[in-house]
């Protein structure tokens, strides 16, 4: 099988979601048996080599009018919880009718064995911490059920922390820092050897959780803003940061966060995703770069077209240069290694 010695593990998907909004009839038969819509499905998963990947579990704003401060509305603390219990039990049903085909993987053990075994290695992840503001019980009960990592915020302020609003070109230095319940919440994903997920923090947040998290910094769906200034992607400050905590960047596939001009082009090549990848790389080490999609999250290259493409990055990444222990590094070992010690220690 094409590329089959370079699995991709990825950081970032928003299939639950697609799956939950989409309007299937059996959403869960819609993953495990393929359909066309979307990126992400079993059998594309498997022609294109995705092994599995941060299974995001986010819940939309309410509406998509900004506010008078020009954020997104954030949903209600009960509404996020109740659609978070939603989209993760679809995850479960999915692995519970797959037969062995998806599993929902709690230590990198699991993950390494689903890997070997090619079953889709699935990681609970929530992307906006809505659902567990006030008390912090349902973190715990989350946890309980398989939670493995979680970014406090999406692009929109919350109880925690504020979200880096989508802007380009611009700094992602735009709002305060963490809230005091923002700070707890770093300290229980801590305790209890949740990662803390960068991607969406602004720049307060991100230097505010550098000095108080005890894990590797990790970024799982953001890019080079040298090359693209956009106030989603990392500055070099932020990315020299994450080399020092032995962390990781999982690039993301969205155009909007590849190109130099900001430009939405679906025409845009894989070879942009080369340069974000080859930058970290020569910038703060093979060690600290991997993939974080976006599938159904976000538009894509449209060469890539959907998971099925992802031999053509493979094949790019080839291109550039990169040796074989290079490409295992990036398509899936680095996150291994990162997820390992985050919840190992
Ligand atoms: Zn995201």
């Amino acid at each position: 099988m094409l590329n089959s010695s370079f699995p991709v593990f990825d950081g970032h998907n928003d299939v639950l979601l697609r799956l939950r909004r989409g309007g299937q009839k059996d959403p869960v038969a819609a993953f495990l048996n393929g359909e066309d819509a979307g990126h992400i499905d079993l059998p594309r998963a498997r022609k294109g080599g995705l092994a599995g990947g941060l299974c995001a579990i986010y819940v939309p704003s309410p509406s998509m009018t900004k506010d008078a401060n020009g954020d997104f509305p954030t949903p209600a603390q009960p509404d996020a919880l109740n659609e978070t219990l939603a989209m993760a039990r679809l995850l479960f049903d999915i692995e519970k009718r797959s037969e062995g085909g998806v599993t929902v993987c709690r230590t990198a053990a699991d993950i390494r064995r689903s890997i070997e075994t090619g079953s889709f290695a699935a990681v609970f992840h929530i992307e906006g911490a809505e659902a567990v503001a006030g008390d912090l019980d349902a973190l715990y009960i989350l946890h309980q059920a398989g939670l493995r990592t979680l970014g406090p915020v999406w692009s929109r302020p919350n109880a925690f922390a504020y979200g880096v609003p989508f802007r380009f070109p611009s700094t992602p230095d735009i709002g305060p820092g963490l809230s005091e319940a923002g700070k707890d919440l770093i300290r229980a994903c801590n305790d209890l050897k949740i990662m803390v997920d960068l991607s969406h923090m602004n720049e307060k947040g991100f230097w505010e959780i550098a000095e108080l998290s005890k894990a590797p910094l990790v970024a799982s769906h953001s890019n080079v803003h040298a090359l693209c200034p956009h106030s989603r992607n990392l500055t070099d400050r932020q990315l020299d940061a994450i080399r020092d905590t032995q962390g990781l960047v999982g690039i993301n596939f969205g155009v909007l966060f590849l190109r130099d001009d900001g430009v939405k082009d679906p025409a845009t090549g894989i070879d942009q995703l080369v340069r974000h990848v080859a930058y970290i790389a020569e910038r703060i080490g093979i060690d600290r770069v991997a993939l974080g999609s976006d599938f159904d999250g976000t538009t894509i290259p449209a060469e890539m077209k959907d998971a099925a493409g992802l031999p053509k990055l493979v094949e790019a990444l080839k291109a550039h240069g990169f040796n074989d222990e290079e490409l295992a590094k990036i398509t899936h070992l680095n996150w291994i290694d990162v997820l390992d010690r985050t919840w190992a220690a």
